[in-house]
């Protein structure tokens, strides 16, 4: 990046970032390069692109072309503090990527409790066979965390806010913990992208985000990135191209097209989150509202203090013990769709229990009195919010709990 594009603010860097001339060439956007075979002027020159591993150079398909190079280079522009972005096939891609570049066997990982799903599962189950091993932590908890650094502790794995429970944790004090141990600290930031919390600034050595979410931010392509500073950029690049992972053109196109917007649209889907999250916190039908978005969530002070922004996604906890409560809800929505994923124009309505998926932190919360640990995942898009208001009290009202 040139020195002048470095002082550019965040919205002006999601414009600007990885439009190089030399790879637009007289149009805006980095055309669709379809290829697997770049052509050599000269043997000479095919021997020098063998020993010049360079990104940005033409070499073979699965290296990339300048479609995808734009959309890791426009990446790394909003990543403050990263080198450079390795794309992946999909967001879980980047995850077992990211943690394939850094761990050995016979090395450990702490994973915070609230992670993922699938990254939970990959440390219980891939790695593991890799002969690395893991384990848990509550990561409200920091001298717990802090003591369960061994000598084998390679790296952390991180997500704030937690996936469907959306506890906001210390990242930072997270990250500067693993770092005083020697640990490398990852840490899944799908949620807030960059422009949220820039998480390389915040003491991260390497910033995972599913680019199906915010990035792509139309529910029609699966992508994921890892950005880092040099050290780690090198690491995940080697092994990303000796695992062969490659991103095809068309979907680098599409999430470098999401990736112009995104900015506004996680400004109104907050927003909008916002608005319908409040609104929840009044109805007799919710045990909790988990979101910190709210003054009142027990994550707010900390969000508040370390993110610049937020997103659409949040989750609620019915007051219902019956376990037909969350179907009854989301049968009855007209406007929500019941699906996976989220960060979309279009919002999303998910049913969970975080019981079997949680090992040191209590579900359902403390502060649930009532309620049997049903939640709901809302992924809250684009759409008027009094309508999507109007469609979840009629899905409330189905769950007979009024
Ligand atoms: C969806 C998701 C992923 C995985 O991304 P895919 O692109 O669906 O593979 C990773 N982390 C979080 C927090 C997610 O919600």
């Amino acid at each position: 990046m040139s020195k002048d594009k470095d002082k550019l603010r965040p919205a002006t860097r999601l414009v600007e970032a990885g439009r190089r001339p030399e790879w637009t060439g007289a149009v805006v956007n980095p055309p669709v390069w379809r290829a697997s075979t770049h052509l050599y002027a000269s043997e000479a020159d095919r021997k020098a692109a063998l020993k010049n591993n360079r990104d940005g150079q033409f070499y073979y398909g699965r290296r990339g072309a300048p479609t995808q190079w734009a959309l890791a280079e426009a990446l790394t522009e909003i990543e403050p503090g990263a080198h450079g972005t390795v794309l992946y096939p999909s967001g879980v891609a980047a995850i077992s990527g990211a943690l394939m570049a850094v761990l050995r066997p016979g090395d450990e990982l702490l994973v915070c409790d609230n992670a993922y799903e699938p990254s939970r599962a990959m440390a219980m189950g891939l790695l593991k066979r890799w002969g690395v091993s893991a384990r848990f932590f509550d990561p409200l908890d920091l001298d717990a965390y802090a003591a369960m650094f061994t000598d084998k502790t390679r790296a952390v794995w991180l997500e704030s806010p937690g996936s469907l429970t959306m506890e906001v944790c210390d990242v930072p004090a997270q990250a500067a913990i693993a770092r005083e141990k020697g640990a490398v600290s990852l840490l899944d930031n799908t949620w807030a992208t960059a422009l949220g919390f820039p998480a390389l600034k915040h003491g991260c050595d390497i910033s995972v985000m599913s680019l199906s979410k915010h990035v792509g931010g139309h529910s029609d392509l699966m992508m994921g990135s890892a950005s880092a500073g040099e050290r780690y950029y090198r690491a995940l690049r080697r092994t990303a191209q000796q695992i062969g992972h490659v991103v095809s053109p068309d979907d680098a196109a599409l999430a470098l097209r999401g990736l112009r917007t995104m900015g506004l649209r996680l400004e109104r889907s907050t927003a909008n989150a916002r608005t319908v999250a409040e609104w929840l916190s009044g109805r007799s039908e919710v045990a909790q509202v988990l979101c910190p978005l709210l003054p009142g969530d027990p994550g707010h002070a900390l969000w508040s203090r370390d993110f610049s922004g937020g997103c659409g996604l949040f989750s609620f906890i019915l007051a219902s013990d019956n376990p037909d409560a969350q179907a009854q809800l989301v049968n009855n929505l007209e406007l929500f769709g019941i699906g996976y994923s989220w960060g979309g124009f279009e919002s999303l309505a998910l049913p969970f229990d975080a019981k079997s998926i949680r090992e040191k932190m209590p579900w359902p919360p403390h502060k649930a009195e009532t309620g049997g640990g049903h939640g709901i995942r809302l992924s809250i898009g684009l759409e008027d919010p009094e309508d999507l208001i109007a469609d979840l009290e009629r899905g409330l009202a189905a769950t007979g709990n009024a």
